[in-house]
């Protein structure tokens, strides 16, 4: 019933160049595959070309950032309709890295997701807890303040164009990935919240990604599991090969 989405997150990394041929060969790799939502997000210099690159194929192209003003004087920013004019149907938002060091509050991630569900662009939404909050025994706490804050006023119909991804931050880029079954754990917490913020129906139909330090052999195990329903992938985004590698493990 729910969507499999396998997406990348190339972060700060490939030029132009190195991107195009990184989805070019992807595109080969994972030609035959089918429902399994394939994405990439990538830097805002590669999007225009691989829109191109992606065209008549089953890979769709993200962007990893956006702010909510559809124009006007906020230097070095991109509009909604900047990306909407490229063709993209997704952005990632509030990333932990975003959160972390361009200091994306709860408060600015709602005001981009909301911007991006007006202008027809789904909305990646990440979530998840530092060590020191799991450690505190506060992971759903921060969990539940990311989702209620990023989701606030949202109608059901607009969160059913939106995707969790929940990515605790002590497994992004660490190796350090969390076992399936505390992922399962939040994952299960995350989907009955929303029951509660909006109904049965609309909590069972969203995408919930996991993400931190998933790889082609870590990914079987815990997209197994049953709210666990696609992922949200860094470094083992940058090589197709890797890539491909933890999309076959979501058939
Ligand atoms: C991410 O950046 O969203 C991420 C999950 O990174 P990694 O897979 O490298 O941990």
């Amino acid at each position: 019933m729910r969507k499999t989405i396998i997406a990348g997150n190339w972060k700060m990394n490939k030029t132009n160049a190195e991107a195009v041929k990184m989805v070019s060969e992807l595109k080969g790799l994972v030609k035959d595959i089918k429902d399994i939502e394939i994405v990439i997000g990538a830097p805002f210099t590669a999007l225009s070309d691989l829109q191109k690159e992606v065209k008549g194929s089953n890979v769709k192209i993200a962007a990893e950032n956006m702010h909510w003003e559809e124009s006007g004087a906020f230097t070095g920013e991109i509009s909604p309709l900047m990306l909407k004019d490229l063709g993209l149907e997704y952005v990632i938002l509030g990333h932990s890295e975003r959160r972390a060091y361009f200091g994306e509050t709860n408060e600015i991630v709602n005001k981009k997701v909301k911007s991006a569900l007006n202008h027809n662009i789904k909305a990646i939404v990440c979530v998840g807890e530092q060590l020191e909050d799991r450690e505190a025994g506060n992971t759903e706490k921060v969990v539940e303040d990311h989702i209620r804050g990023a989701l606030k006023d949202l109608t059901a119909t607009e969160v059913l164009n939106t995707v969790i991804a929940y990515e605790p931050v002590w497994a992004i880029g660490t190796g350090k990935t969390a076992s399936p079954e505390q992922a399962e754990e939040v994952h299960k917490f995350i989907r009955n919240l929303l029951v509660g913020m909006y109904d049965e129906k609309t909590a069972q139909e969203i995408t919930i990604q996991y993400g931190g330090s998933m790889k082609p052999n870590n990914a079987k195990e815990l997209l197994s599991k049953e709210n666990i329903d696609g992922g949200l992938i860094g470094g083992a985004s940058l090589q197709a090969i890797d890539f491909t590698g933890i999309i076959k493990n979501a058939l």
